[in-house]
């Protein structure tokens, strides 16, 4: 059915309300009309759906013509594993205190619970951050929408290439970018920091422009690689040379294990005056349902005008945000507890364990293989491939899901992410499948 242009008569601020709403509620059985409201600018640039729930069309229509088909997914990237007895305490007991006359809260703070703040910067940056500069929030995501709106339309702004696609469809909603170029598969207005094998993916930094804004993802969703300390000194020196701010990325922290390699920007000497971090329970606590984060700003952290970057971040949560369910805070008060670290311990140990097996498996059947160590993803190379088509293929012949390396921006062409984030026998059985795929290796 064809929308059809608002008719003027029902613009007129003398129309009577009764007539109007009959009007219209008989317009609205017969032919759709569209409002007189121009579609947002930036949203209209922006290309296709976002990339995850593209993967789950693709594998819904798959299934359409395969009913019954038995997939695995390595795809999204959400936690499989159950949260854990003790932090799942810490969940219940926020619950339970909700019913109860004297544990009953309504609204909190914007900011978080005093205690989880001062965890967080005690536990986690043993103490170099202060409690009052860390941000409670329902996630990472969330947050990096809302620190795009401190920054606003006139922000220039560089990303790692591939990347967490966030960074770039936030930026194009924001209004910060030009319109999709799509010889080059990249929006104008972008620096687009190339990240590859080559450049042990650590972007060159001599030939990257000025931005005001830098995302910075370690370690690296979607490539698994972990940037050591001598590389985030050089990106910490790169931002202060040009008055840049790095939006630093830790949702994957807790999975390194190379000593060499930084758990928080803030371990580089100079970065608190150049550096905003956001991090998440997600992925190490199986918080992704529940949906707990945070953001650290530093009061050193200045705009050109000399004002804290940190009183506006304030301004914006406390405008935007209602503060994070006090039950989730309760779970990541349990997260910080020696029982909970414990666990999180373990179901990190569980997904690198996954990790290792689809590596050890990509490897052997000759494939260049990356991360997988200090992340839980993978990052296969076929070069010459178009990534969709081998996502196709894989989905085809293996009833794998996987995620097309292009789906991270057009650095990741000719790549594939493999998600650990899976139970052990389902990577097992997708690794078997690989292997009668590559190797005539038979799956049964
Ligand atoms: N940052 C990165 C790099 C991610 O990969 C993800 C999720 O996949 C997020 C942030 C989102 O985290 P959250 O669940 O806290 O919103």
């Amino acid at each position: 059915m064809a929308f059809i242009s608002f008719p003027s008569t029902f613009i007129g601020t003398n129309v009577k309300a009764a007539s109007f709403s009959r009007r219209s509620r008989s317009a609205v059985r017969t032919t759709p009309i569209a409002s007189a409201v121009p579609r947002n600018a930036n949203l209209k640039k922006l290309q296709a759906g976002y990339l995850f729930p593209e993967i789950g069309r693709r594998r819904r229509a798959y299934l359409e013509q395969n009913p019954g088909a038995d997939i695995i997914s390595l795809g999204v990237g959400d936690t499989t594993m159950p949260i854990p007895e003790h932090i799942c305490s810490g969940l219940v007991g926020g619950a339970s205190k909700l019913g109860t006359e004297e544990g009953y809260s309504g609204y909190g703070a914007e900011q978080g619970m005093g205690p989880l703040r001062e965890k967080i910067a005690q536990v986690l940056y043993k103490g170099t951050v202060k409690s009052d500069e860390v941000f409670v929030s329902d996630g990472a995501k969330c947050d990096i929408s809302r620190l795009q709106q401190v920054f606003g339309a006139t922000a220039t702004v560089a990303v790692q290439d591939p990347s967490y696609p966030v960074y770039v469809d936030t930026s194009v909603m924001m209004g910060q970018t030009g319109l999709y170029d799509e010889s080059k598969g990249q929006f104008e207005g972008i620096q687009y920091m190339q990240c590859d094998a080559e450049n042990d993916f650590f972007p060159d930094l001599s030939k990257v422009k000025r931005t005001d804004l830098i995302f910075f993802c370690s370690p690296n969703n979607p490539t698994g690689a972990a940037a050591t300390r001598e590389q985030l000194t050089q990106l910490v020196n790169f931002a202060k040379k040009n008055g840049s701010i790095i939006i630093y990325d830790a949702a994957y922290a807790p999975f390194i294990n190379n000593p060499d390699v930084p758990t928080s920007i803030y371990e580089i000497p100079g970065a608190r005056d150049c550096s905003i971090e956001v991090n998440s329970f997600s992925k190490y606590a199986g918080f992704t349902g529940v949906r707990l984060g945070w953001v650290i700003v530093p009061d050193e952290l200045k705009f050109a005008d000399g004002s804290a970057v940190r009183d506006d971040f304030n301004r914006i949560m406390s405008t935007c945000f209602n503060g994070a369910s006090s039950i989730s805070q309760n779970g990541g008060l349990a997260c910080l507890e020696d029982s909970g670290r414990k666990e999180i311990e373990d179901l990190i140990a569980y997904y690198l364990g996954n990790a290792a097996v689809l590596r050890k498996t990509m490897l052997e059947l000759g494939f260049k293989v990356y991360g997988g160590t200090d992340a839980p993803y993978i990052w296969v190379g076929f070069p010459g491939k178009k990534s969709w088509d081998v996502f196709s293929e894989i989905l085809d012949k293996a009833q794998v899901v996987t995620i097309p390396g292009a789906g991270f921006g057009p650095g990741g062409e000719g790549y594939l992410r493999l998600s650990a984030f899976a139970p052990r026998e389902a990577c097992e059985e997708a690794c078997k499948r690989l292997r009668a795929m590559y190797a005539g290796v038979p799956a049964a």
